[in-house]
């Protein structure tokens, strides 16, 4: 595979130090190929290039990058098969995922957006009879994108698609070990035509390129998406410079499981919450906190279908899991269910690496676990294993599930079970988590607010909120003078 080359000033160009990462593939553990592993040099000319392009592409009609974004989203469609490859071959996640969620996601951040510019609204003010108030969003000029590698090219282009139309020139760094469809969206911008500049992409490592990129003086707005460590770093870096931040970071998310819900429902959705692409999504459930009347028989169902899940060759249509997306990933969470069993904790499921057969005996595997918590004290409990590791916890009533439920310094997603409209609204305004879904999971209107609460996030995205995060307001009072009537 040729080199990933960072994609400046529509150009694909070798960092300038000349160094490259090895990128290894987790299905087998194999080399696929060099990443750039760029420099504050090269974040400075991506910077550089972007600020350039930026009065043209700001002075375009809404129409006119709308008609970008919808050509770009028209050539990933045409390559989705290729894309939904690389994504599997790069993250470790089977195809079908890739094929069915990932890549049209991405299809649809664009579209989406390119439609959203068209219908943005301004706010006007009358305040008195000549006193008119109105605001105007602008673009912000060179936006800093840093995306993670669960949904590479998903989380990117949800990052790409609004800074674009709202006028903004980009320069994004995608997660070192996902750098692939990155690469191939650089190659759609050209084929779409896509004025040079506008959107940039410098790859390599976080400490470095990623860093570098936050503290650029050139670069007004930050949208992170990562753990809540690496934002820390981010936030220490970026305030003194007064940069809008989006920090969209890590969960521990609850399901609460009442006595009175749909069982079957209950337990078929949960295992696809917990280990649908391995765990590694920031949305999916890592605490299943259930009503102890119902504990027992919720356990033996869940561990059930757990046990019956496939994991396998990524390419393979029927594994349900593939394989986690570094070796250094595997052993963290090795760790945590190491630790959580020396601290008593038992295992229901799993709890083990995987080692398959012939050529993919080097990938990264990793059996869907169960274990059984009783209090939220473990640091299983507390901390975020971004793997495919969940608890079961028994409540007694509905006040002890909201204070399990709020018992972590996490506050982005929770499930709710139950079939009691009354305790289904309560337990919604109870909990801290910024998404709440009531008897499913994971159903997402890109109109509506995306983020966490407490740990899990700075501000919001999606819609209306991502319009207005990539854009700068400002209030325009008119004097307008007396009615010649
Ligand atoms: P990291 O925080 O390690 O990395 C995220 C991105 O930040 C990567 O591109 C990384 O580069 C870069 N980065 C690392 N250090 C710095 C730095 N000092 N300055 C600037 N950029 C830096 O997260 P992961 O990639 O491990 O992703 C997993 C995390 O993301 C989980 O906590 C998960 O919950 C969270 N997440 C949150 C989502 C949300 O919407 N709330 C959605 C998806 C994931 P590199 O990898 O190359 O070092």
């Amino acid at each position: 595979m040729d080199p990933i080359l960072n994609f400046i000033d529509g150009a694909f160009v070798a960092p300038i130090a000349g160094a490259y990462l090895d990128n290894h593939g987790p299905r087998d553990g194999h080399i696929l190929g060099k990443i750039a592993d760029s420099s504050a040099a090269d974040v400075d000319a991506a910077v550089a290039a972007a600020k350039r392009a930026f009065p043209k592409w700001k002075a375009l009609t809404r129409a006119e990058r709308s008609g970008f974004l919808h050509r770009i989203a028209d050539l990933i469609e045409s390559r989705l098969e290729s894309f939904a490859e690389a994504e599997s071959l790069d993250q470790g996640k089977p195809i079908h995922l890739a094929r069915q969620i990932d890549i049209p996601r991405a299809i649809e951040n664009f579209r989406f957006f390119a439609g959203a510019i068209l219908h943005q609204q301004e706010k006007a003010f009358q305040s008195s009879a000549h006193i008119l108030n109105f605001t105007r969003r602008d673009p912000m000029g060179v936006a800093g994108l840093i995306s993670p590698w669960n949904l590479p090219l998903y989380l990117l282009t949800w990052k790409i698609a609004p800074a674009l139309a709202t006028g903004n020139t980009v320069v994004a760094k995608p997660s070192e070990l996902t750098s692939l469809t990155a690469s191939m969206l650089a190659k759609v911008m050209v084929d779409a035509g896509l004025p040079t500049g506008v959107c940039n992409m410098v790859f390599g490592r976080g400490a470095s390129a990623g860093d570098a990129l936050v503290g650029h003086p050139d670069v007004p707005l930050i949208s992170f998406t990562g753990g809540t460590a690496t934002a820390a770093a981010i936030g220490k870096r970026a305030a003194p410079l007064y940069k809008k931040l989006s920090l969209e970071l890590g969960g521990k998310n609850p399901a609460l499981i009442f006595a009175d819900c749909d069982l079957e429902a209950a337990v078929n959705t949960s295992v696809r919450s917990s280990f649908t692409n391995q765990g590694e999504i920031c949305l999916c459930t890592s605490r299943l906190l259930i009503q102890e009347d119902i504990f027992d028989r919720f356990a033996e169902l869940f561990v059930e279908k757990v046990k019956a899940l496939k994991v396998g060759d990524p390419r393979s249509e029927e594994s349900f899991m593939g394989a986690l997306v570094s070796s250094d990933h595997r052993q963290k969470v090795m760790g945590f269910v190491e630790r959580a069993r020396a601290q008593g904790l038992s295992v229901l499921a799993g709890g083990t690496s995987l080692t398959l057969e012939g050529e993919l005996s080097d990938g990264y595997y990793y059996s869907p676990t169960v274990l059984v918590a009783p209090d939220t004290s473990a640091e299983i409990m507390q901390q975020e294993v971004f793997g495919p590791v969940v608890t079961l916890t028994p409540f007694k009533d509905y006040s002890d599930a909201i204070t399990k439920a709020n018992s972590t310094r996490y506050g982005l997603a929770c499930t709710i079970w139950t079939k009691n409209l009354d305790t289904a609204h309560q337990a919604a305004a109870d909990i801290d988590a910024g998404l709440v879904w009531v008897n499913t999971w994971m159903q997402r209107d890109l109109r509506t607010p995306f983020g966490g609460m407490k740990d899990s996030g700075v501000g919001r995205e999606g819609g209306d909120h991502s319009l207005d995060f990539y854009t700068e307001e400002k209030n325009i009072c008119l004097q307008l003078s007396a009615s010649k009537a």
